[in-house]
């Protein structure tokens, strides 16, 4: 039997999100249906109002989620029903030439469920990020589902939940992407949740200088509780050379660009040390362009990567980090600004574009 359950969907560009009733089928081969219990609010749920991932409206929104598994498909082994998840955004597909050569994180050929979720009158949803959990009910690929063994308290689905996307794209920036050692300086560029979250990666690497950069100085406040050790507001300190300044003149070991802005970029370019890591982890838009002096990316030496959810991989990665989470030693609970039911998710999205949140999550 399919399922009516309520959801938030977006029927056209920039219109307000409406909650209705939507059918989650049953799991095909592969497939899993899940009971949400908890879903952030990201702002790549707005670039989809907002018409920036494409125009395959009606959009079925959300995709930060911890959620309980309701009914498998045919084949489905990695997951059973009563299983608590963590729901991502690509299942791997273990066959392709990333998948070959065991580097799962970057698999070329991820997928979601094949079958689509739809409005009443059957009207096909696209799914966010292939996920689409503002709803009771969702249905996703097998792969998309991490099972965690940890015991959570139910008040921890919130946090936990919310590794499923920017928190993981931080951290991973940091320790996957970035490789920072013990003892080494980092620096990141934009404080949002993305940078937060790679703050909080830079202490869980046990980087010993950590820099904040950003114009909001209640975000630098913020970022001091979450693990920096100095902060700069760009707007009245140069940021490439207060971070020479804290780092003995030399630069950051790691920057980390968590804007998605060329300005910002070049910041990043400068202010690491010789042959030290730039990790691009904000995201471009596509009409920017960025110029730099050639010579200086050669004589400059060291690495300049870009950080796809963060080169995670959810199977290895999650677990391992909601147990950091239970020791303490990672602040999920800080990037939860307020939690909310779902009727009230028009209210979160100005909340979260005029900067007031880290993260709403929504409670089902
Ligand atoms: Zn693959
Ligand atoms: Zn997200």
């Amino acid at each position: 039997m399919a399922h009516k359950v309520q959801a938030a969907v977006v029927r056209s560009k920039n219109a307000p999100v409406t909650i209705e009733t939507i059918i989650v089928p049953n799991p095909g081969p592969g497939e899993v249906v899940v009971d949400v219990s908890t879903c952030g609010v990201c702002h790549t749920d707005y670039s989809y109002i907002e018409g920036g991932v494409g125009d395959n409206y009606p959009y079925l929104l959300g995709h930060e989620s911890t959620a309980v598994v309701s009914e498998i498909g045919e084949g489905v082994t990695n997951v059973k029903v009563g299983d608590k998840v963590i729901l991502n955004w690509r299942a791997v597909c273990g066959e392709c030439r990333a998948c070959k050569k065991g580097q799962l994180q970057y698999c070329f050929d991820t997928h979601n469920a094949q079958q689509k979720m739809t409005l009443e009158d059957g009207t096909e949803l696209e799914a966010a990020l292939g996920i689409g959990s503002f709803a009771e009910k969702t249905l996703v690929a097998a792969g998309q589902c991490t099972k965690i063994d940890a015991k959570l308290e139910d008040q921890q689905d919130a946090a936990v939940g919310l590794l499923g996307c920017g928190i993981v794209a931080g951290i991973g920036a940091t320790i996957n992407t970035g490789e920072l050692q013990r003892g080494e300086t980092m620096a990141v560029i934009g404080c949002g949740g993305v940078g937060m979250a790679a703050i909080q990666g830079a202490q869980l690497a046990g980087a010993t200088t950590i820099i904040a950069v950003d114009i909001d100085d209640a975000k630098l406040e913020q970022a001091k509780t979450l693990g920096a050790t100095h902060t700069i507001n760009s707007k009245n300190q140069d940021p490439v050379e207060t971070i020479r300044e804290y780092t003995d003149g030399f630069g950051a070991d790691l920057v980390v660009e968590a804007v998605g802005h060329p300005e910002t970029y070049k910041q990043a370019f400068y202010a690491r040390d010789l042959a030290g890591r730039v990790v691009l982890v904000g995201v471009p838009h596509p009409d920017m362009k960025l110029e730099l002096p050639f010579q200086d990316v050669f004589s400059r030496g060291g690495s300049l990567k870009s950080a796809w959810y963060g080169d995670t991989l959810p199977s290895r990665d999650f677990p391992m980090l909601v147990e950091q989470y239970l020791l303490g030693r990672l602040d999920l609970d800080a990037f939860v600004t307020e939690r909310i039911s779902l009727n009230n998710i028009n209210e979160a999205f100005d909340k979260m574009n005029a900067g007031k949140v880290l993260r709403s999550v929504v409670e089902m």
